[in-house]
């Protein structure tokens, strides 16, 4: 299956795929994998009591990463390691806005919260250091003016610390399957909202 064919009814059975398939592959130099960073992601937004769009979006954030899976119609030659955009585009025909600009923005959130908060930059990575630099570094005044521009600004910047959140090696949390339903009732309302029905 290659993400042109993807319909409401096979992209969790679809992204659930790769997590098992690809969930082990190191997360950027940092100490846990890409499964257990997302799914601790998912972990800390739940004990937060997050909406379930924000529990998905946590968990889906660096979907991105796997672009390659969605087919070529979602990666145009060089942009596929711009992984939030990437990320963006493979959820936007599925899933509800504030989960797609969640994924879009948790990037830029970190440029902004770099900026707006004394006592984030502290909370980062070695490796999220890192990347800051090539992620152009915090955000200008002027930069943080549009971000805040953005409707899901705030919910953005919520999905970022769980983001951050997420990188304690050996922490246990629920293994995907646990969040699948959860992630199909997202879907299952936003498409029921546009009027396309579930075959299930
Ligand atoms: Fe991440």
């Amino acid at each position: 299956m290659s993400g042109g064919t993807l319909s409401r009814d096979t992209i969790i059975p679809f992204i659930a795929d790769i997590f098992r398939r690809r969930g082990a592959e190191s997360y950027l130099g940092e100490a846990v994998t890409m499964s257990e960073h997302m799914l601790q992601g998912a972990f800390f937004a739940t004990r937060d009591g997050a909406s379930d769009e924000l529990v998905a979006a946590a968990l889906l954030h660096d979907i991105g990463h796997y672009t390659n899976e969605f087919g070529e119609d979602y990666i145009e030659q060089g942009i596929d390691n711009l992984h939030d955009e990437a990320g963006a585009r493979v959820l936007e025909g599925f899933f509800p806005q504030v989960v797609v600009a969640c994924v879009r923005l948790h990037v830029a959130a970190k440029r902004y919260l770099c900026t707006t908060d004394p006592t984030y930059f502290d909370k980062l990575s070695p490796a999220s250091v890192a990347t800051l630099k090539l992620q152009g570094g915090p955000m200008s005044r002027i930069e943080v003016a549009e971000f805040q521009k953005n409707t899901f600004h705030q919910e953005a910047v919520r999905v970022r610390l769980w983001d951050e959140a997420g990188k304690v090696p050996g922490m246990k949390t629920p293994p995907f399957d646990y969040y699948a339903p959860l992630l199909q009732r997202v879907v299952d309302r936003h498409m029921a909202g546009k009027g396309v029905r579930a075959s299930h």
